[in-house]
């Protein structure tokens, strides 16, 4: 790594690349991310019915997800929104992972709330709303319990890079950083995607880095063309909302993907992931000749 993105985040040290640490991989149930498998999470903004997560996990299984994603814990800009099903959601996604094989991943919003939501959840998401939370982070880092740690809305990526630190420091390795859109001037989209925040992240951290198309543009139309520019700028996984009728969504609707639309995402990402698998094998050799060069020149 150049050495001017050591300084400038040296006081990050546990976050950055090394030779002794050149990629952290998460397992999750018999799997993990940053191993280079493309890993795709998909579900609803938020848990609502039953008969909700239970179709929407068997099509994203369907499809190719790994995980399936779902809020029973809702931050919500306005306080008298659905605030989330709680305890009742976190038991839907208990029964869609016994019936599907998936993962899951649910956000955890209160220190409180971490050793229920950890009995549930294979994987802890702490939200924007909660990326400096430091006691928040603390308990969530030693549930033991993988983290999935998104920016937040106003974070530079030394602070998203401090939160991750939070999270080593407390003796959690097991943490995925998540790219999901900042506030900038701009409101055609709901957030600005920030593209090079997740090259400069896979550049110089070895933390697996995923992206979230859903919240960076707020439009489902928008989310397979981000999703596409996710894994050619080297992301380890997608983070996608996925509902059975978007227009009847209880949150998020209009950035949610239906059936349809998430299986014509993940057909049209196929040749981009198999170029990003070609691109990494080929990286992988170039590694390993070096190396020998290296052994022989030594002698
Ligand atoms: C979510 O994943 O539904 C969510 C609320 O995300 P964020 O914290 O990125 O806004
Ligand atoms: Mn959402």
């Amino acid at each position: 790594m150049c050495e001017s993105w050591q300084e400038r985040f040296a006081e990050t040290p546990d976050v950055l690349k090394s030779a002794e640490r050149p990629q952290t991989t998460v397992p999750v149930l018999d799997f993990k991310i940053g191993d280079g498998e493309f890993v795709t999470m998909a579900g609803p903004c938020s848990v609502e019915t039953e008969q909700q997560i239970m179709a929407t996990a068997e099509h994203v299984r369907r499809g190719g997800a790994r995980i399936l994603r779902g809020g029973a814990f809702k931050p919500r800009s306005s306080p008298y929104a659905f605030q989330g099903l709680g305890l009742a959601g976190l038991k839907l996604l208990a029964c869609a992972r016994q019936a599907t094989g998936l993962a899951i991943v649910t956000e955890v919003m209160a220190e409180g709330d971490v050793p229920l939501v950890a009995e549930y959840a294979d994987i802890l998401q702490i939200g924007s709303r909660n990326m400096e939370n430091y006691s928040l982070l603390a308990a969530a880092a030693r549930s033991g319990r993988p983290v999935l740690l998104k920016r937040g809305l106003v974070a530079t990526v030394a602070d998203f890079l401090r939160s991750a630190q939070v999270l080593l420091a407390h003796g959690n390795p097991h943490v995925i950083l998540c790219e999901r859109g900042i506030r900038s001037f701009e409101t055609a989209m709901r957030n600005t995607f920030d593209v090079a925040s997740l090259a400069l992240l896979k550049q110089i951290s070895h933390l697996p880095v995923i992206a979230d198309p859903s919240h960076a543009s707020g439009h489902s139309d928008l989310v397979p063309a981000l999703a596409r520019v996710a894994v050619a700028a080297g992301a380890d996984g997608l983070i996608v909302e996925v509902h059975p009728c978007p227009a009847k969504a209880w949150s998020d609707g209009e950035q949610s993907l239906d059936f349809a639309a998430f299986d014509a995402m993940m057909a049209m990402l196929d040749p981009w992931i198999a170029l990003r698998e070609m691109e990494l094998a080929q990286r992988c050799n170039r590694q390993h000749l070096e190396e020998l060069q290296m052994m022989e020149a030594v002698g």
